[in-house]
Parts: C-alpha cells; structure tokens; sequence
C-alpha cells in the first residue's frame, strides 16, 4: 500500500527559496578582497541567482551540462552553487590549488562548457585554457570595471553583466531529485583525480545532517564564518545547510590568514566556524599574541575541525581562550562529506575538561543517514571494541556509489559498502578514531603503529608547528616511525627535548626512532599533509636503531 503523504522533491532550488522566504534579511557578508565587502541578504542573493540561472539558459546551458568555477568563497560563488543547480545543471567546484596539468585533466574529464573564475585566478586560467577541450566560453567574476583583458581562447564574459542583464527565472524547473547537482574531484595523491557526482536529494538530505542538534547544530542563530573552501567538497555542505536553517554566513574570500580570521570573527559576530587544522593553527598564531581584552571580542561558540585529525592541541585552545566547543567532524569527498560528528553523550556530563578533551579528539560517531563499520583484509566485519583496528567502510544516501564516468555502483561491494582507505577504531558507544590512511600506517614488526597519533602529540609540543610521520626502513622491524619537524618561527629546538615531551604520552615501542628538522612540509591541494613526496624525500633515511645499517 502506498503511503498518502506529499511527494516533494528534495531539491537545492528549494532550500534558497526557504531562506528568502523565511530569513530574507539575514546577511551574507562577502569579502572579495582585503578592500572589498559585499553584504547581501538570502534574499538578493536568491533574486540574484534567479537572474544568473536564466542567463545560463540564455548562454545554453542545458540540463546536466556542467559549469565550472575556480573561486574563492565569496557571495558570487555562492549565487552560482544556487543558479548552476537549480536550473539543472551541474555545478563543478575546480580547486585551484591542484597542479595546472590536473586542472586541465578535470575540466576535460568533466566535459565543463563554461568556467567562472574569480580574476586572482587569471593567470592560471590562461595558463590551463589551452589545453581545456570543451569550454565555450570563461566568466570573470567581476564587474564590467574591473574586467581584463586576457589571452583565452574563447569569449570572455562579465559575471555582473549577466546578471543584470538576465530577467529572473520566473520559477525553478522541478527536477527530479535524483537529478546531479554537483560535482567534486578527489584531490588524490596519486592518479588522477575521481569525480564525485552529487545529487539533489542527497545534497538535501546532507544539510539536515548539518543542522541537527547531534550533527554540527548549525541554526538561524548562528553566524557563520566559513573558513573551509568552497571549492573542496562543497564547503563541508554549509553553503546549502546555511540557508536552510537561516544562518548568516560570511564569506572570507582569498585571505585565511589568522589575524583576518580573528577579524572577520570578532566583527560579524561569528558563533561558528569551520575549518581544516592548518587554518586553526594560523589563527592561534595570531590569537595567541592577544591580550586577554582583545580575545573577549569574540562570540565564537562552536568550532568544526576536518579534513585531517583535530591536534588536541586545538581543542584546548579553543576552550581555554575563547570557551569554544570543538565539534571535530570525519568524512571525504566521497562521503558528501559528513559521516562522523563528534557530540557528547548524557554519560559525559559533568566529566572532567581533560576526559572530554579525549572524546573531542575522537572523529565521534556515525550520523543517521550514514552507516560505518570496520573490516580486516578479508573483508570480515571486525568488533567496536576499540582495540581491532580495521578498514572503514560506509554506506549511505549520501555516499558516493561510483565515480563519474564509472557504471552505477562500481565501487561498492557485494554488501553495499563504500572502503575509504582509512584505517579506524570504534569504540563500544560507535566514537571512531581514525588512526591512520591504511598506506600511512607504519608496519613495525607486525604491529601498526598510527602516524595520526604521533603527529598530533609532536604539534602538542609548544615550539612545534608542524610534525608528520612517516615509517622508515628498518632491517629488524620492517618500519619505525620517522618524525619530521616543523618548528615554530624563530624557536629553538632539539630532538631530545621533543622526544622527552613524547615519552610518557604514548606507549615505549611507538616512540618515533629518529627526529629530523625541517623548514616547511609538502601538503596536497587540499592542505593535508602530502605523505608519498615525504617518502620520496626520506627514502634513503638512515634511522640510529638500525644496527645492520649504522656506520
Ligand atoms: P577529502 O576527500 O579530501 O576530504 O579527504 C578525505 C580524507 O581526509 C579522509 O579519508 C581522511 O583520511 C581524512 N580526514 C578527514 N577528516 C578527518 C578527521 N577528522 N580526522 C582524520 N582524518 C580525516
């Protein structure tokens, strides 16, 4: 028997026509540049995107054609996630952080008919247009005053131009809500990138993943600074998940830097940030050098830390000087990307700072819509038991089934599961630790040892920045950690004293075997540490240890 209830589709078009209905005068507040600040309204930007949609019409843009844009978050980046989608297109965020050839490769892959790009991205442009097989035309992102003249080979259009010159859709098709909507390449370390291809029901159904009280609790009272790119995985979903509870969101443009985050928080009135560690750890930069007087200007309440393990580190920080809650969040590209979100439970009420700190390191736990379990190499589901580490797999509504340009379903296996490649824990109550990438974890005579662990307890060290570790050769053990060491400007370190730090927080036969020092770390597209070039880089790396290989 069929059920008697309404059978809306679940469509992106819908969310913005909610906050222009319901939050109409709520801010979007756009930063272009260090001089620049747009503030628009959920309402002007939904006239705004009506107007954009019907000019990709005009341009002829079909349903399912796919548009591409190389932009930072800004309120124009904004109106394009709206208009390119709604109108039945699929909008294709490009990272402009990947390598040119990869740029190339991912618009040609994608088959993309028109690129949007913000002007800071010119030259890039024309050093990638050449090579771009299906593009028809290139949108500055500008107004006709600030257009340039540039070498590319097709026309040149003006963002503002098109917009106001287009005659607002007088309504969005409905689209059937399995209709794609967006799409996201891996960044991959290795090969090439893999299209992510999403749709609108589980853009939909994602973003109240985000608003729920055990997801990120995001709500019409927050303001929100969204200091994670739009161009990485749909900004964790909060550009959609924004207007469909009515938040005030603020755009910070190019410039993450510490001092313009602290800036941007204190003057909006921020509640809510989100953002990868390596921008928390430029903001502490900054923060850390204010008085006590200067700190209280902020409101921040909750701050969502990804894309790679949250350093403790982090989280204290974040509670000691601003009374800030760290909900650290787990998920990939592939996965929308919320999967895990760490909340407390009634257990941990009135628990010591220091226990709660533990849980918050912790990914936390799955959310309805996403279903996780661990498995061993032979594809055997493992116990949450907190001690089995496993493969993690997903499945769910909002994680990917295949890659774009692959057969429904090709990744998956018999049971319906996504493998992620990450290795993880699961404790009795469903909290995940993710302890390593399954290529990064160091093998040491058997056992696995998490590079994850080790790196965050190195940057918990005061004169460190950065740490990454990686296993190195070692005739007895196969492999034993190697720590690569960042130090803070200008301090003065040595290996014994970072090691000293170490000791008693971590279990004897995980000590790293040796400590190098070095200026910077290389880091993938997407900011997380890139592992392959240290291993390249340390190839040859002789540890102490290691009797058969010492002089
Ligand atoms: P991406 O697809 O670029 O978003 O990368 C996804 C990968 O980032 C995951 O598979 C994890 O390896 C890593 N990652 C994301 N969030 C976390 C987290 N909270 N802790 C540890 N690793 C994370």
């Amino acid at each position: 028997m069929n059920a008697l209830m309404q059978d809306n589709a679940l469509l992106i078009s819908s969310l913005l026509e909610h906050a222009a209905r319901h939050h109409p005068d709520v801010e979007i507040v756009s930063h272009l540049d260090m001089r620049t600040c747009v503030r628009t309204t959920w309402r002007k930007a939904t006239l705004r995107a009506a107007r954009l949609a019907s000019a990709l019409r005009t341009l002829g843009i079909q349903p399912g054609a796919r548009v591409a844009t190389l932009a930072w978050n800004t309120h124009r980046h904004l109106e394009l996630y709206y208009a390119a989608s709604g109108m039945g297109a699929v909008l294709h965020t490009v990272n402009p952080r990947l390598f040119p050839e990869q740029i190339g490769y991912i618009v040609n892959h994608a088959a993309d008919e028109l690129v949007f790009f913000d002007l800071g991205f010119a030259p890039l442009l024309e050093q990638v247009a050449p090579q771009l097989k299906s593009v028809k035309g290139f949108v500055a992102m500008c107004s006709r005053a600030e257009l340039p003249a540039l070498n590319l080979p097709g026309p040149l259009l003006c963002y503002e131009d098109l917009v106001a010159d287009a005659e607002p859709l007088a309504e969005w098709p409905s689209l059937d809500e399995n209709t794609a909507s967006s799409l996201c390449y891996t960044s991959g370390t290795t090969g090439n990138p893999k299209g992510v291809l999403y749709s609108h029901r589980s853009t939909v159904l994602h973003s109240w993943a985000a608003c729920a009280a055990d997801g990120l609790q995001l709500c019409a009272r927050d303001s929100v600074l969204l200091a994670v790119p739009m161009f990485h995985v749909n900004a964790w979903g909060i550009p959609y998940a924004a207007a469909m509870c009515g938040a005030k969101l603020v755009l910070p443009g190019p410039d993450l830097g510490g001092e313009r985050l602290f800036n941007l928080m204190r003057d909006e009135r921020c509640t809510f940030s989100l953002g990868v560690p390596t921008v928390w750890l430029g903001f502490f930069q900054h923060a850390e050098k204010l008085d006590a007087a200067a700190r209280a200007g902020l409101c921040l309440e909750r701050v969502v830390v990804g894309g790679s393990a949250a350093p403790r580190a982090i989280v204290e920080k974040f509670e000691h000087l601003f009374g800030a809650y760290v909900i650290q969040a787990w998920g990939m590209t592939e996965t929308s990307p919320l999967a895990t979100i760490c909340n407390l439970l009634p257990r941990h009420d009135g628990i010591p700072l220091e226990e709660r700190f533990d849980v918050q390191t912790r990914q936390g736990r799955a959310i309805f819509g996403v279903e996780i379990a661990v498995f061993d190499a032979e594809g055997r589901r493992l116990p949450a038991d907190d001690h089995t580490p496993g493969e993690l797999k997903v499945r769910g509504p909002w994680v990917v089934s295949a890659y774009y340009g692959q057969e429904p379903g090709a990744e998956l296996d018999a049971n319906g599961w996504f493998a992620t490649g990450d290795v993880a824990l699961i404790d009795k109550d469903g909290y995940v630790q993710i302890t390593d990438r399954s290529k990064d974890v160091i093998k040491s005579g058997g056992e696995w040892i998490s590079s994850i662990d080790l790196e965050n307890l190195a940057v918990g060290h005061p004169k460190v920045k950065e740490a990454a570790v990686i296993g190195a050769y070692h005739s007895k053990w196969q492999e034993r950690p190697l720590l690569i060491v960042v130090p803070n400007e200008g301090a003065e370190v040595t290996a014994a004293e970072i090691l000293d730090f170490m000791q008693d927080r971590v279990a004897r036969w995980w000590m790293p075997d040796d400590v190098v020092f070095v200026d910077e770390l290389p880091h993938t597209a997407t900011g997380k540490l890139l592992k392959t070039r240290l291993r390249e880089q340390f190839q040859g790396h002789r540890l102490p240890t290691d009797a058969a290989v010492a002089d």
